[in-house]
């Protein structure tokens, strides 16, 4: 069985009433890889999570976590599986390190609590009631109840939404100590930088589908496809500048005097755009070659943001 993927999704169809959240989406998670699904508000991310959890049941297409069926298989799923939800979940009265340990004692080989509450900072409020602590302890708190059991297979859903930056790069540790353990990962997010930094895979979703995946290595390069930014004075002619510059290459003044060239970025045509400006009197300041990044990739492929 260690040869079957750890998550195989086709044609995933989840409809609403007449609306289809998920329509047709078809994800595959290799065992041990850490999976980012990014998308939008809306995009159809928790509900391909929760199906594959088993919390709900697919329109069409099938499902397959660790080989199983995740609802006529739950009993033998559940041991196997530690599973985040954006919400909810949780006794209101009990006690966080209550909690954590009947988590773990539902399990045979548990993390050891106190540590674990000690490396999401909830050491200090192990003895507060649920609903008494703040957003960012109960998401902590929920992200320590999906690993505290040793899970094979980890469903988190936006692990690090709400969270401080200090608490947000100790998720992030976790998540890179659960990989090292062999432990398969599979995160939502909004946050391109948490998927560029995590994952092995990324899944784009958005309308219910997956748009595109790949490493995020890949999907940012896109072929030899770069971006170059400077600031200079605001309603440069920017015509003038791309006469001089290769076919292919698109300028965009983004923000007044923030300008924003793609294509293929190399040595010769970084000259070519300095030499331009000194014709034209203007300083590029800050000037920069980057690479793309996934909000960008994002913005090609269905002319949105992320955000938005
Ligand atoms: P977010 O980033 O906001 O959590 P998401 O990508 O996780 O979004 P989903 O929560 O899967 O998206 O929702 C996809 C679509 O399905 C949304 O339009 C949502 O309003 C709708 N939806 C989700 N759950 C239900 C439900 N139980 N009943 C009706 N519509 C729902």
């Amino acid at each position: 069985m260690r040869d079957t993927a750890a998550v195989e999704v086709a044609g995933l169809v989840k409809r609403y009433g007449n609306r289809a959240a998920v329509d047709g989406l078809d994800l595959t998670v290799g065992r041990g890889t850490v999976t980012a699904v990014l998308g939008p508000n809306g995009a159809g991310k928790t509900t391909t999570i929760e199906t594959c959890e088993g919390y709900r049941r697919p329109d069409a297409g099938t499902v397959r976590v660790l080989g199983l069926d995740p609802v006529a298989d739950a009993a033998a799923l559940r041991p196997r599986i530690g599973v985040m939800l954006q919400s909810g979940g949780v006794y209101p009265t009990v006690r966080a390190a209550e909690m954590l340990r009947h988590m773990a004692a539902l399990h045979a080989r548990p993390l050891d609590v106190g540590a674990l509450l000690e490396r999401l900072g909830l050491d200090g409020c192990g003895r507060t009631p649920y609903r008494r602590l703040s957003g960012g302890q109960q998401q902590r708190l929920a992200l320590a109840m999906a690993v505290v059991g040793r899970p094979e297979l980890v469903f988190l859903d936006e692990p690090t939404a709400g969270l401080d930056p200090q608490a947000r790069r100790a998720a992030w540790e976790l998540v890179r100590e659960l990989r090292a353990d062999g432990v398969t990962v599979v995160l939502s997010t909004h946050f391109m930088d948490e998927a560029e930094t995590l994952a092995d895979e990324v899944a784009i979703i958005d309308g219910g589908r997956v748009i595109a995946r790949g490493t995020p290595e890949r999907l940012c390069r896109g072929g030899a496809e770069n971006t170059l930014r400077f600031t200079g004075r605001p309603g440069l002619d920017l015509g003038s500048l791309l006469k001089a510059l290769p076919a292919g290459t698109a300028a965009a003044e983004p923000a007044p005097g923030v300008y924003r060239l793609t294509g293929t970025v190399d040595p010769q045509l970084l000259a070519t755009v300095t030499s331009w400006c000194a014709q034209n009197g203007v300083l590029p300041d800050g000037i920069a070659v980057e690479r793309r990044t996934l909000e960008d990739v994002f913005l090609e492929l269905t002319g949105r943001g992320l955000r938005s």
